[in-house]
């Protein structure tokens, strides 16, 4: 009781989530600060979001919150967001879920009064305590005693509660990832044996979870570890080298185009597509494998890799090379000096605005039109005096270009 009193003055709650807690007590409910935010208090890490948990039925969460702005998230589930202090908040009401026929989804969700038999539900025993400001922990599965033993264990029987909710798998190995916790022994003979549980979980949440663990620091030993689970989600292609995706920057993008860069761009985009990851973010993985394949750290310093790296500069901008060049660096193992020197050279030549596309020439069609070129012959004759300042031969000047442009025939 000492220890557990210890550990709840460690809890620091905002003052928004505060009175939100004291609005609902005070129209005679109960309500506690629960899930990811007591854990992450309890480990000394800043929660990222706080969330409620009360005895209040939705409606009577809106009632007194009136006085909030409040927008019903998910109501059939039980849950309103109040917005205090510009902080979100979810409220949720203490509830069962029915049964899983499909895997994912409670087919029903039953309000209860009891905290303790929603806290039973929920996934892992770090993630199934409560908090209150006035009374302390609430930790009927022993989740601080996990949380000190740094270990994930399923709240029940795993094996029931992962193939009830196949996304538990993924989230188990998420927080494997981000905590450097390990998966109990249980717990994780349930992770490999209902895998295949996965294909019925929607794409969205299953990339959600993925780029969280492929982010966390001890991502390393999770790839190695359940390299089955990840096989079952992403083609069977991708090669998975655990310590390439740790040696990039946690950067969900960097990571997943670590995680399949040696199978190349193709089965990249087959991985965005399967995750339904957006445009943008299936772009920036694409083009890190594909400037990665080029194995730019293979070419010596010295002027033909100066004019190689500014024709890339030129075709793909400085943010999408130097990605592609963090990816060659991990995939380099020994000898990433050579690669630290390409990325100093790529900010040094984009540092300095050194002409690398037809835009940045000092001379433009207008000029080149006064010469009486036009149509494609001038689009060729830009193309080519690029092709000369890249190449270092003739200087990004106005005179210095126009000299260089060929006589028209006729002339
Ligand atoms: P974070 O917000 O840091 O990603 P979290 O633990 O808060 O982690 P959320 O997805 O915000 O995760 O969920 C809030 C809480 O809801 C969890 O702590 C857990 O108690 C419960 N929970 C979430 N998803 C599930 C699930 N699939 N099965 C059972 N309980 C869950
Ligand atoms: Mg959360």
């Amino acid at each position: 009781m000492k220890e557990q009193r210890s550990l709840s003055s460690q809890i620091r709650i905002p003052d928004q989530a505060q009175s939100i807690i004291t609005l609902l007590e005070s129209a005679g409910f109960f309500a506690y600060a629960v899930g990811g935010c007591v854990r992450d208090s309890l480990l000394g890490r800043e929660p990222l979001d706080w969330d409620v948990a009360t005895s209040a039925r939705p409606e009577q969460t809106m009632r007194a919150l009136a006085g909030l702005r409040v927008i019903e998230t998910g109501l059939r589930h039980g849950t309103v967001t109040a917005l205090a202090g510009g902080l979100a908040v979810e409220v949720t009401s203490f509830r069962l879920d029915g049964g899983y026929s499909d895997h994912r989804r409670p087919d029903a969700v039953i309000f209860t009064d009891d905290l303790c038999a929603d806290l039973s539900r929920r996934d892992f025993t770090v993630n199934a305590m409560a908090w209150h400001p006035a009374r302390g922990l609430c930790d009927p599965f022993g989740g601080a005693e996990d949380l000190q033993a740094r270990r994930l264990r399923c709240v029940g029987d795993p094996a029931r509660r992962l193939e009830e909710d196949a996304l538990r798998i993924l989230r188990a190995m998420r927080f494997a990832s981000v905590l450097g916790f390990t998966i109990e022994a249980r717990t994780a003979e349930a992770v490999l044996q209902y895998r295949e549980r996965l294909r019925h979980v929607a794409a969205e949440r299953i990339r959600e979870e993925l780029l969280k663990l492929s982010c966390g620091e001890n991502v390393r030993r999770v790839l190695e570890d359940y390299r089955a689970v990840i096989l079952t989600v992403l083609p069977p292609l991708v090669s998975l080298e655990p310590a390439v995706v740790e040696a990039i920057a946690p950067d969900p993008a960097l990571r997943l185009a670590a995680l399949c860069h040696a199978a190349g761009e193709d089965v990249a985009r087959e991985v965005t597509a399967r995750l339904r990851c957006s445009r943008a973010f299936t772009e920036r993985v694409a083009l890190a494998v594909r400037l990665c394949s080029l194995r730019l750290n293979e070419i010596p310093p010295g002027q033909k890799r100066t004019v190689r790296l500014r024709r890339l500069l030129g075709e793909y901008g400085e943010a999408a090379l130097l990605d592609g060049l963090a990816l060659t660096r991990a995939a380099a193992g020994t000898g990433r000096e050579a690669c630290d020197a390409l990325q100093a050279e790529v900010r040094a030549i984009a540092g300095q605005g050194l002409c690398v596309t037809r835009k940045q020439l000092a001379v433009n069609g207008n000029d080149l039109a006064a010469l009486g070129l036009k149509g494609p012959a001038l689009g060729h004759t830009l193309d080519r005096l690029l092709e000369e300042v890249l190449e270092g031969r003739v200087e990004n000047t106005k005179e210095a270009l126009l000299a260089a442009t060929p006589p028209l025939k006729g002339l």
